[in-house]
This record gives structure tokens, C-alpha cells and sequence, in this order.
């Protein structure tokens, strides 16, 4: 049974979805808005930190995860022609006991649909894009394209980068476009003719880089993803399709593994990479941020969803118990507070692109547990 105050998530992405999981952990029904009409499965790999592992375990889903993800003995970091091993960070069951919980590497779908079923399907809305955002003397009310609108106690922007909640609480303002941009897919391993790859390597050239991991537990899908410079990319079309002969040539001379995995690979995709400097503020009121709505970071931490997943944690726990739209634009605060200085230090170190480049401090990252770390700010 849940009870208390009506809540509304906006994103059913990674963030919006654990929100509304963890938030029923803790006894409050939360709905959903996606503007999406159905969820697709977008190739690409997502690394799951052993912190974001926490998140998972906490929300009933490690087993899925386990059983669907690839379980890699380290993150290898080797230079793009020669192959030398620059540091080679170990996880597997070493890591496993240090942090308390496994470092996986798994498919961005497979993830999206272990958290879309610790959410009932009744809380989740498709078809819902947010456009406005008013005071309400029920609450907030929220105006969808469709002109249909809800109020709701209290509302939760887990939009993505390009934020809607965060341009209605507090104005437009344009992601910071790094100039370069990700090239990335998934596609079968038989594809490599038994070519055999290491199992998670990020090959590092002069100004330009590609991570290359298995996806699945039996090594059947491959997945990579790149950053290289390319500043004349429009931003407006911030994902599109890529040219993998264009791809082959930007990685030309780069190590025989490279050249064999982007031979094999019949497709890909393209984005932009941005970011943003830590923002102000996240609330106002009974309005909050989460995840890249609020905190949006280069990948090269792959670090993104895991911030993500943890805000969600932490905005469950303080959200336990509160009745009132007081109380709830309080525990919006304290969220703000505790979670600030963490995702900001992340924000700011991925964007140096050093992480794991040589023998780097990750304790601080993986060590994380967002169910017990302390509600202080
Ligand atoms: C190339 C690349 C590689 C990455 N690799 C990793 C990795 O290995 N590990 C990691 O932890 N992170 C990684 N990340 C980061 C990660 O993808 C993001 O941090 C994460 O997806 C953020 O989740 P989110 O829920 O905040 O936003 P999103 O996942 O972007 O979800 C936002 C949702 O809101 C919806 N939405 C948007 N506007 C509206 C609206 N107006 N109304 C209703 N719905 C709306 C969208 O349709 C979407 O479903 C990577 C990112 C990139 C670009």
C-alpha cells in the first residue's frame, strides 16, 4: 500500500524511473510523465558503477543486472597505437568486496527495462510533454503539448540536459557543446569473425579516444563509444546518425583491436557531448531537479546515470514519511544540499578527461552507498 503526497516525475529515463522505484521503497506513489510515445532500445552500453550497483541492489534489481550485464575483470587503459598499458583500474571480485557491490558493464536498454519494471505500468505516462509549469492552489499544475494538464503536491524534473523544469524554474540557457562528439553503438560480436577483444579497454590517442566493452555475460554484443573533435557538428541535431567510413578514418593508425572492431561494426550513431557547470540552484519551492536535468557531465567518467541513480536514492530517503508541501519543499533543500558538492566534483573531474588515464583515487566514487550515505548536508 502507498500513501501521501502526490508527486509528479517528468523523464522516464534513467533517473525519472529510479525515482519512482525508490520512492515506493519508502511508501510514495509517484507518477511519471515521458513525452516519449513508446521506449525504444537505442544501441549503446552503459557502465554500471559499483556505487550505482548499490542503487540497484536497494531497489530489488541486482539479479536482473547480474543476469543480463557483463561482469568485467577490470577497465584497461592502454595507449592507441602501441597497445602499452597505461593503468589497468581492476574490478571483478576484488573490487566486488572492497565497494560492496559488482562494477558491470551492460546494454543502455537492458538497464532502462529493469528499472521500468520496479515501476507499475499505471505510473507511467507516455506521451506527456511538459510545457508549463504553474503555482496552483492545489499545488503545481502541469501543462502538457496535448493541452491536457494535472496538479500535483510536488514535481520532479528528471528531463535530461535539455531540461524543460529547469527552463520553466529558472530560464532558458544552452548546454555548454564541448566540440566534440560520441560516436557510439552495440552490435553482435560473431560480426569480429572470432576476433577476440579485451574486455573493456579505453584506447587513449593524442586528442581523441574509444572506450571498446562486451555488453552481455556471454560476450555476444560489443559495444564503443569515442570522443573526437568535430566542433562544426550542429547541436540542434544533437544525436543523428554517423558515417562509420568518417569514423574509420578519424581511428585510422590506431591499435589493430580498434581497426578490427570498427571494420566489423555496420552502424553507428552520433552525439554531440555537453555539459554544464554546476547550477545554483535545483529548486524552487516544491519544484526539483535530478539527474542531467540538474548536473549534466561528459561521459568519461561514466559516471552520468550512476549520479542520476543515487540523486534518486537520497530524494526517496528524504522524502520518507513527509506529509506536507512544506515539508517536501524542505526535504527539495536538503536533497540540494547533500547531493551538490558530490555530483559537482564529478561534473567538474570528468569534464579534465583524466580519469583512469593513469593510477587515479576511485574510492570516492565507487564507495558511494546512496541507501546509507548520511542525510546531513
Ligand atoms: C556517450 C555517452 C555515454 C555515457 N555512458 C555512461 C556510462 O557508461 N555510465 C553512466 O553512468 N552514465 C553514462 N552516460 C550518462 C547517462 O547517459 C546520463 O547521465 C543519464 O542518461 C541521465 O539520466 P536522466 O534520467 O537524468 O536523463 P535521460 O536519460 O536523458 O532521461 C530524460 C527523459 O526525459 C524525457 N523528457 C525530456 N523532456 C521531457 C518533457 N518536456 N516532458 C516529458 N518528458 C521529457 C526524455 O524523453 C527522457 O526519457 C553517458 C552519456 C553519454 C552521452
Amino acid at each position: 500500500m502507498t500513501s501521501g503526497p502526490t508527486i509528479a516525475i517528468i523523464g522516464a529515463g534513467m533517473g525519472g524511473l529510479a525515482t519512482a522505484a525508490a520512492l515506493r521503497r519508502v511508501g510514495v506513489d509517484a507518477t511519471v510523465y515521458e513525452q516519449a510515445r513508446r521506449f525504444s532500445r537505442l544501441g549503446a552500453g552503459i557502465q554500471i558503477g559499483c556505487n550505482a550497483m548499490h542503487v540497484l541492489r536497494g531497489l530489488g534489481l541486482e539479479p536482473t543486472m547480474r543476469a543480463a550485464a557483463f561482469y568485467p575483470r577490470s577497465w584497461n587503459n592502454k595507449d592507441w597505437q602501441t597497445g602499452e598499458v597505461r593503468f589497468d583500474q581492476i574490478f571483478g571480485p576484488s573490487a566486488e568486496e572492497k565497494y560492496g557491490a559488482p562494477y558491470l558493464l551492460g546494454h543502455r536498454g537492458d538497464l532502462h527495462e529493469a528499472l521500468l519494471s520496479a515501476v507499475p505500468a499505471r505510473n507511467v505516462r507516455l506521451s506527456h510533454t511538459l510545457v508549463g509549469l504553474d503555482e496552483d492552489p492545489n499545488g503545481v499544475r502541469l501543462t502538457f503539448a496535448d493541452g491536457s494538464s494535472t496538479v500535483a503536491d510536488a514535481v520532479i524534473g528528471a528531463d535530461g540536459v535539455h531540461s524543460t523544469v529547469k527552463d520553466l524554474l529558472f530560464g532558458a540557457s544552452e548546454a555548454n557543446f564541448t566540440g566534440r562528439i560520441a560516436y557510439r553503438t552495440t552490435f553482435p560480436a560473431e560480426l569480429l569473425g572470432g576476433y577476440e577483444l579485451d574486455e573493456c579497454t579505453k584506447w587513449w590517442g593524442p586528442d581523441r579516444h574509444i572506450v571498446i566493452y562486451y555488453v552481455k555475460p556471454d560476450r555476444s554484443e560489443v559495444y564503443f563509444v569515442t570522443s573526437q573533435p568535430e566542433p562544426e557538428f550542429t547541436v540542434e541535431s544533437w544525436s543523428a546518425k554517423g558515417d562509420m567510413n568518417t569514423l574509420r578514418a578519424a581511428f585510422d593508425g590506431f591499435h589493430p583491436q580498434v581497426q578490427r572492431t570498427l571494420r566489423a561494426c555496420p552502424d553507428v550513431h552520433k552525439w554531440a557531448l555537453v555539459d554544464r557547470d554546476p547550477l545554483d540552484s535545483w529548486s524552487d519551492g516544491t519544484v526539483t531537479l535530478l539527474g542531467d536535468s540538474c548536473h549534466p557531465m561528459t561521459p568519461y567518467m561514466a559516471q552520468g546515470a550512476a549520479m542520476a541513480l543515487e540523486d534518486a536514492v537520497v530524494l526517496a530517503r528524504l522524502l520518507d514519511g513527509v506529509g506536507d508541501r512544506a515539508g517536501i519543499a524542505e526535504a527539495f533543500g536538503r536533497f540540494e544540499a547533500i547531493r551538490k558538492p558530490r555530483t559537482s566534483r564529478v561534473q567538474l573531474s570528468s569534464r579534465t578527461n583524466t580519469w583512469l588515464k593513469q593510477r587515479t583515487d576511485v574510492d570516492w566514487v565507487y564507495s558511494y552507498d546512496a541507501w546509507t550515505t548520511p542525510l546531513a548536508a
